[in-house]
């Protein structure tokens, strides 16, 4: 992922003329944190965080708990988060965070523990002005509620606004939960309706419906009744019917902590690679990284991939398909209503507000809107892949340049 990443920056940064130096500077690391926790049974976990550039503002970016973080997909993620939070043009700048951990394997009060330990390293580097973590994959509200504590009794601060992500009656901002999926809805809205067929009846498959895969569904479902979810999986497998699921009893099925291979209705069981090759107009990928790569990407057969996940398209994977003139919608605009809810929930903090939800998510358009506008004009105009195009339009909001 940091290969690709590295290469998506060179080459956008070379098609806007910048000289080797200042590419090199954009892939410039500010900070590396690395340090490891360890429980009072003596169970150590390895932990990272990654500041890349706050040229924008204060550091930005989540915290994951997965057993196979590494420091390389952390400095990837870091960087990243600068491009989004500049693609967005949000005054933030990139960081990311991670602990090698399987949060399945740890009770409630091992996973607080290890939040409050993460937090006890980091404690002078991060804050409301200097670096925002938020929820990642395996991260939810109550591990940020965690930290968020943490931070307060350490540092007196009492604004909550070191972190975001945190429960609604923690200072969380209403529609944070949904917002990376709603804003992924307004994208591919948006890209879909510049290719005139917004409105038509679409099918599309989802990798991966977790916290984020499971709120695009739902908001598709209600804003958009003609895209069809044909099918969806979770890490160990897939449910398929060609005729349509339901998001709303999928995610009933899921919130009630089930399994896809435990689904017991009239849907085909396919495996996560199956579902790659479907014939279906839009391939979602909300999953982890690296989904489609040298090995799969000959069996896609969608014409559109919304990368709803960080970096779920690897290189070589991008140039096979950008070749064959599949449309990818690229994860730092697809998947930015997360940061872009955070924005908006770090603004709500430090002001004292609370807004409502209706609020929220008519800011989080405005800002999706206006990102897919200008997205879709410098891709037209530079006559590049929409990939390429965010990045170069990230690297515009970043070096102020027209
Ligand atoms: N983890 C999310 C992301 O990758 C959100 C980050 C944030 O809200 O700071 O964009």
């Amino acid at each position: 992922m940091l290969k690709t990443a590295k290469a998506l920056i060179t080459s956008a940064g070379k098609q806007l003329g910048l000289s080797s130096a200042t590419i090199e500077q954009l892939l410039e690391i500010n900070k590396e944190h690395q340090f490891e926790i360890t429980l009072p049974d003596g169970k150590r976990f390895p932990a990272y965080r990654v500041q890349h550039n706050n040229k924008r503002g204060p550091y930005k970016g989540g915290i994951r708990f997965h057993p196979e973080v590494d420091f390389d997909e952390v400095r990837a993620l870091a960087i990243l988060m600068t491009m989004k939070t500049a693609a967005l043009d949000l005054p933030l700048g990139g960081a990311k965070g991670g602990v090698v951990v399987n949060p399945r394997e740890l009770n409630d009060a091992a996973l607080e523990q290890i939040s409050r330990e993460y937090v006890r390293f980091l404690k002078d580097h991060i804050g409301p002005h200097q670096d925002i973590p938020a929820p990642d994959v395996n991260t939810n509200p109550a591990i940020i509620d965690w930290m968020v504590d943490e931070y307060s009794v350490l540092t007196g601060d009492t604004t909550r606004a070191s972190f975001t992500g945190k429960s609604v009656a923690r200072g969380g901002s209403l529609g944070r939960d949904a917002a990376t999926g709603r804003g992924g809805v307004f994208a591919l809205n948006d890209l879909l309706k510049d290719q005139g067929i917004n409105d038509k009846p679409l099918t599309y498959a989802l990798q991966g419906f977790g916290n984020v895969g499971s709120f695009f569904a739902l908001v598709a479902k209600s804003d958009h009744p003609n895209w069809q979810l044909v099918a969806a999986s979770d890490s160990a497998t897939a449910v398929y019917n060609p005729k349509g699921l339901d998001a709303k009893t999928l995610a009933d099925f899921k919130n009630g902590g089930g399994r896809f291979v435990d689904f017991d209705q009239k849907e085909q069981q396919i495996s996560n690679d199956d579902l790659i090759g479907l014939d279906v107009d839009v391939l979602v990928l909300a999953a982890l990284g690296d989904a489609v790569t040298e090995r799969n990407a000959d069996q896609v057969r969608a014409k559109y991939i919304i990368e709803l996940a960080n970096g779920p398209v690897n290189d070589a994977a991008f140039t096979t398909l950008n070749k064959r003139g599949v449309i990818i919608l690229p994860d730092i605009i697809a998947n930015a209503g997360g940061v872009v809810v955070s924005y908006l929930e770090w603004v709500q903090n430090t002001k004292n507000e609370r807004w409502s939800e209706a609020r929220v998510n008519s800011e989080l358009k405005r800002y999706m809107t206006r990102a897919m506008r200008d997205l879709l004009q410098l891709s037209k105009s530079k006559q590049t892949s929409l990939t390429e195009a965010a990045f170069m339009l990230a690297i515009k909001h970043l070096l102020d340049v027209a």
